[in-house]
C-alpha cells in the first residue's frame, strides 16, 4: 500500500483515474484498518462530533434555502459548479471517513461533464471536500441576509475544523501503524 500511495505525488492530468485509483487506495485501507479505528473510542467519538457537525450545517443550509436554489441549478437547469475534475477536491482520508459513515462510493461517473460524485439529486457523499463546503456563489449569497451569513460560515467552519481535526488523526494512527509519512492522505493530488 505505502508503494502505491506514493502515486500521487505524480501529477495525474486524467481527473477519472486519479479518482480511481483514490478510491482504490482508499478501500484497501478501509478493508486493513476498519476493525481497528472502530474499536478506538477516542476515533468514534471524533467520527460522531463531525457527523453531527455536518447535520447541522445542513439544517441550516436547507433552512436558508441553498439546497433547492443548487437543485434548480444543477439538475433542473444543468449549470451549476460541481464540474468534472473537482471530484479530486476528495482525498483518500476524505473518502475514508465516508466509508467510515457506510456511504457507498461510486464505482463510476454517473452524469457526463459533471464532478465523479453528483448523482440525480446532487452530490451522493456525506462529508465532503473543504471547497466544496465553503463555496457560496452569487446566486446562493443573494439568499442570506449578513446576520444568517455569519451564521452560515461560522457553522461550516466548525464542520470544516473537526473534518480537518479527524483527517489529522486518521494519518497520525496510520502513520503510527504503517511506520511512515502519509501526506497522500491529504492532498488532491493533481496540483
Ligand atoms: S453553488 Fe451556485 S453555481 Fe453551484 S450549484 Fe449552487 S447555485 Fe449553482
Ligand atoms: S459537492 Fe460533491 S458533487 Fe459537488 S463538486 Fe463537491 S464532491 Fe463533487
Amino acid at each position: 500500500m505505502l508503494k502505491n500511495l506514493k502515486y500521487l505525488r505524480v501529477i495525474n492530468p486524467d481527473p477519472t483515474s486519479l479518482i480511481l485509483e483514490k478510491i482504490r487506495l482508499a478501500e484497501e485501507i478501509f478493508t486493513d484498518w476498519k476493525e481497528y479505528f472502530y474499536k478506538d473510542e477516542k476515533f468514534l467519538n471524533k467520527l460522531k462530533n463531525y457527523e453531527k457537525a455536518i447535520k447541522k450545517s445542513n439544517e441550516l443550509m436547507e433552512k436558508l434555502g441553498t439546497f433547492e436554489e443548487c437543485y434548480i441549478c444543477s439538475v433542473i437547469e444543468k449549470t451549476g459548479c460541481c464540474k468534472i475534475g473537482l471530484e479530486n477536491e476528495v482525498t483518500i482520508n476524505i473518502l475514508l471517513i465516508n466509508m467510515f459513515f457506510n456511504i457507498e462510493i461510486p464505482k463510476e461517473r454517473e452524469v457526463p461533464g459533471r464532478c465523479f460524485f453528483v448523482g440525480p439529486t446532487g452530490c451522493k457523499i456525506f462529508a465532503r471536500p473543504y471547497l466544496c463546503r465553503e463555496y457560496f456563489c452569487n446566486r446562493l449569497l443573494r439568499l442570506f441576509s449578513p446576520e444568517e451569513y455569519a451564521l452560515l460560515t461560522q457553522t461550516i467552519s466548525y464542520e470544516l475544523t473537526l473534518l480537518y481535526e479527524i483527517s489529522g488523526y486518521i494519518r497520525k494512527e496510520l502513520e503510527f501503524l504503517l511506520g511512515d509519512f502519509l501526506l497522500e492522505l491529504d492532498i488532491t493530488g493533481y496540483s
